[in-house]
């Protein structure tokens, strides 16, 4: 069964919208959502374009701040410093990757944990780890919802991530664990992947590498969650799990496109929310 992305994230984002009207009415203004892009990364723009999109239909303002691939770090720094000092903006989001002049975790420490809407700050990290109260990454928590929407339980599984990266494998293993599945983070320094592939109820490939995961490798049954996007023409997306051949042993697959990117996005939307409401206590 293909597990639907993109209808799943329409429905929580109709959900967020009737969420987000009855917190600006109390508020007396709507929620407000800065979006960074540095350069001019057609793949980057296009993210944020659909960021500012959902944004809109969702009920928060978008406010697009935008600098060129040339500007310097103290420039950058200054400008998102002054969107966290700006008390009417509720979350801020610096679309990565940046330029080879900018140090990324200088850019992100500057935002203030809660205004951190990626989840990304320090500080939202080690709450995660510790099991406090935190904003949780949007691809990770995305990824949970799609395999909640599943109806299977979490609880007692195998789960293989393959890819250890601070925005998705890692804080993906966490939320796993969390939900009591035994949990194995596989890498590109892994040795006969296919082996541990194969043992997962559910398997989650967040690597860029694109077809890395054919139907061979995968357990008759498992939840298949692909996160990787790999552009192999101007209009073509591939994602790492080759969909021909796993979509023949999985019980349920996301495509790609049209899987977790769209969840990406939506829980982006809720993130925004969380954070409006908590500044303000509403
Ligand atoms: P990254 O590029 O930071 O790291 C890739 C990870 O994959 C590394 O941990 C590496 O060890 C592992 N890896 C690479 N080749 C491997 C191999 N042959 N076998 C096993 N492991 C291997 O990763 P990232 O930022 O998490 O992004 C991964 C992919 O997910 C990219 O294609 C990215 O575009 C995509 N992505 C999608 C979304 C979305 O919303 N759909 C969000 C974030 C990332």
């Amino acid at each position: 069964m293909i597990l639907d992305g993109a209808a799943i994230a329409q429905g929580v984002k109709e959900s967020l919208r009737q969420r987000a009207a009855k917190l600006a009415a109390r508020a007396g203004r709507k929620p407000c959502l800065a979006v960074v892009l540095v350069g001019d990364n057609p793949a980057s723009r296009t993210y944020v374009q659909s960021k500012i999109k959902a944004a809109a239909f969702v009920g928060i303002e978008g406010r697009e701040v935008e600098f060129p691939a040339t500007v310097g770090e103290e420039e950058l720094l200054d400008a998102v410093a002054a969107l966290d000092a700006d008390s009417l903006v509720d979350g801020i989001l610096v679309q990565l990757p940046l330029p080879a002049q900018i140090n990324p975790d200088r850019v992100l420490d500057v935002i203030s944990p809660a205004k951190d809407v990626d989840g990304f700050h320090p500080q939202n990290v080690a709450s995660l780890q510790l099991g406090r109260h935190c904003t949780v990454p949007c691809t990770p928590k995305g990824i949970i919802r799609l395999i909640d929407s599943t109806g299977t339980p979490i609880d007692g599984k195998t789960a293989v991530v393959v890819g250890r990266s601070n925005i998705v494998g890692k804080p993906l293993a966490k939320l796993l664990l969390d939900r009591n599945a035994t949990v194995t983070i596989a890498h590109s320094h892994t040795q006969d992947l296919a082996s541990i592939t194969r043992q997962a109820d559910i398997l989650v490939v967040a690597t860029g590498h694109a077809g890395l995961i054919d139907g061979s490798m995968v357990k008759p049954g498992a939840i298949v969650i692909d996160v990787g996007i790999t552009r192999i023409s101007p209009t073509r997306l591939k994602g790492d799990v080759d969909f021909a051949s796993a979509s023949q042993v999985a019980a349920f697959i996301t495509p790609v496109p049209g899987g977790v990117g769209p969840m990406t996005v939506a829980m982006l939307m809720e993130n925004t929310l969380e954070c409006f409401e908590s500044r303000l206590g509403l």
